[in-house]
């Protein structure tokens, strides 16, 4: 059995970004797997040791730079890359339906029984292209998985949702998101990511593939409102004072 798993290169969650009009500035700015990604290849390692699937195969859509994301994969233990190349900003010229039309290619061409992606890209925060390629295959999906169980070819997946967890099954081919619950990723070793140098990483440019179409524009991206001071106030008489007549809260 052949998973695909698919990574993208994000800014990483620790940064202040610094937001312009157009875009968060990406200059001189720390880049790293997106964090739901990341866990989606641990759960591909996770499920070759237990001899669940035989090959991996991990894929980005990025600039020259995302071959960082896949050497990472690689050294978490994917056997494979491919890297479909574009010069275009991901967080806004690269956008899920695109990115879905590219994956659904991908698995065409080299017929894989399960895609595994994050449930959300931390910078658009989309949470689309795992239904999108999904809808594009006509395969079932799992979106939010914390739990991954294959039997005969069946996942059954433990889903998050509003209040509680939803259990459900499908025959594979299937498209799964994995939410944060669903495992740590292990850090990789000094010996992996040496050996992650030598697995193969093949490159394909976007336009063998697909293009993209720009459905969406930015018009503006602003930084949210700066959050006024707090206040300490001497007793609980003058708070509810304040609360009254300064929050009007009551
Ligand atoms: P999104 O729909 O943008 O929130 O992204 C959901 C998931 O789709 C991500 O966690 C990735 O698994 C995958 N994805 C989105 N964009 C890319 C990309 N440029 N390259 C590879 N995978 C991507």
């Amino acid at each position: 059995m052949k998973v695909l798993v698919a990574v993208k290169r994000v800014v990483d969650s620790g940064i202040k970004v610094r937001v312009k009009p157009d875009g968060i500035d990406l200059q001189g700015v720390k880049m790293t797997i997106n964090p739901f990604c990341e866990i989606a290849v641990e759960e591909a390692v996770r499920l070759k040791e237990k001899k669940l699937i035989a090959e991996i195969v991990a894929v980005t859509i990025g600039p020259k730079q995302g071959a960082e994301s896949l050497r990472h994969a690689l050294a978490l233990g994917a056997d494979k890359a491919i890297h479909v190349t574009t010069e275009a900003r991901i967080d806004q010229a690269v956008q899920p339906l695109d990115v879905a039309n590219i994956l659904a290619k991908l698995v065409e061409r080299d017929n894989y029984n399960l895609v595994l992606m994050g449930k959300q890209s931390i910078d658009d925060d989309f949470n689309q292209t795992g239904q999108m390629l999904a809808g594009l295959l006509d395969w079932p999906q799992a979106t939010f998985a914390s739990n991954i169980q294959i039997t005969d070819g069946i996942a059954q997946v433990v889903r998050e949702i509003d209040g509680g967890l939803q259990t459900v099954k499908f025959k594979l081919p299937g498209v799964i998101t994995c939410d944060l619950r669903l495992n740590q990723p292990r850090f990789a070793s000094v010996p992996n990511i040496m050996k992650a140098k030598s697995k193969p990483l093949e490159t394909i440019p976007l336009d063998k593939l697909g293009k993209l179409h720009n459905s969406i524009q930015i018009t503006k991206t602003e930084a949210p409102a700066i959050r006024k001071g707090g206040a300490i106030v001497e007793n609980v008489d003058v708070l509810i004072q304040k609360l009254r007549n300064e929050a009007k809260l009551f």
